[in-house]
């Protein structure tokens, strides 16, 4: 199920937004198109927004947590950079808040293995996973989601593609909660996606921060050209914008087209036979164009790491208030206290 900005921005408040990433790394452009401009609209529209930095999830394909309370402050200082308003947002840590956690139980007992095993996006990040062996946690991850989620009853989230099947996941666990216990604690959230649900990384896949194929929103402007430069195309001197046909060359003039606020076709048409390298010449002046600002905010912010720990401190304070509540709530349903 999913929902557009239209219609939350006819009726902001009638939404709470959760959404989050994993402290695997700094955020990226495929972070930045896919959901966190999502965020900043909705929260300038008025709609509560919730952030989690999933450090827990970290733990379902590392041996050892890279550093993450390190990561966190960087997510944060991404989330800043790119307009969140921490005054307004809950910005927290999930392993800081353990009633949301204590929600698994509950929802793990209401799906089942074959489900969890038919999961699509599972399937693919088995696939690209460098561990010899996989965890019980890459199967279980998407519940561990749906408590991120419901823990502050969210109905609306801003993601990406990958993450459909994991909201198709907290929806059956929000419906099957309220089925089997009668009641109606939890709402059946929408997923939000943006115009690059997918922007692909320079080897021609989902960019991702684990797999070396990101270009990340706070890289200098040279680090970003040398990026561009060493991404896949193909051989066909002539641009066009065909996402299912050319797809690399399709995810690059996506990238220049919503930095520049234009039509991909329309920039694909002025680059014309320029082939590659003017493409990637184009992409380059477009990113750094548009990050400008966002990177100066960010080398701005990055003075004052204290202001960092803040927020997350203040926004963990809160989430434990909410998850208390809500864990109450749940315990109350399934008839334990
Ligand atoms: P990792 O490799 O550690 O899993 P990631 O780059 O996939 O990192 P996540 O923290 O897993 O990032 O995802 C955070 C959010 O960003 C999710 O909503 C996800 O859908 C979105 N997102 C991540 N990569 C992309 C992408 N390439 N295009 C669009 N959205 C993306
Ligand atoms: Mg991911």
């Amino acid at each position: 199920m999913q929902t557009s900005i239209d219609l939350v921005r006819r009726h902001p408040a009638r939404y709470r937004v959760l959404t989050g990433d994993r402290p695997t790394g700094p955020l990226h452009l495929g972070h930045y198109f896919g959901t966190l401009q999502n965020r900043v609209r909705l929260q300038q529209l008025g709609v509560e927004l919730f952030v989690v930095v999933a450090d827990y999830q970290v733990l379902t394909d590392r041996d050892l947590a890279d550093r993450p309370a390190g990561h966190a402050e960087e997510l944060v200082l991404d989330y800043l950079a790119a307009g969140v308003d921490p005054d307004r947002a809950t910005i927290f840590t999930h392993s800081a808040v353990p009633a949301l956690n204590q929600l698994l139980l509950p929802f793990l007992s209401l799906v089942s293995v074959a489900e969890l095993g038919r999961n699509p996006t599972v399937k693919d990040e088995i696939a690209h996973s460098r561990q010899g062996s996989v965890s019980g946690l890459m199967f279980t991850y998407p519940v561990h989601q749906a408590a991120d989620i419901l823990f502050c009853k969210a109905n609306l989230v801003p993601v990406g593609q990958d993450q459909l099947p994991h909201l198709e996941t907290t929806r059956t666990v929000a419906r099957r909660f309220n089925d089997r216990y009668a009641t109606a604690v939890f709402p059946e959230p929408e997923a939000l996606l943006s115009e690059a649900p997918l922007l692909l990384g320079t080897d021609g896949t989902k960019m991702s921060k684990s797999r070396g194929n990101a270009i990340p929103l706070g890289a200098t402007e040279d680090r970003t050209a040398r990026l561009i430069r060493g991404a896949t195309t193909d051989a066909d001197r002539r641009i066009t914008y065909d996402p299912v046909g050319r797809p690399e060359v399709s995810s690059l003039v996506l990238l220049a087209a919503l930095c520049q606020g234009r039509e991909p076709a329309a920039v694909a048409e002025e680059i014309g036979s320029g082939g590659a390298a003017a493409l990637k010449r184009h992409v380059t002046e477009a990113v750094n164009e548009h990050l400008r600002p966002l990177r100066a905010r960010r080398a701005e912010l990055a003075k004052d790491r204290a202001h960092l720990r803040d927020v997350l401190r203040a926004g963990n304070e809160r989430a434990n208030a909410l998850a208390d509540a809500t864990l109450s709530e749940v315990r109350h349903a399934m008839g334990m206290g």
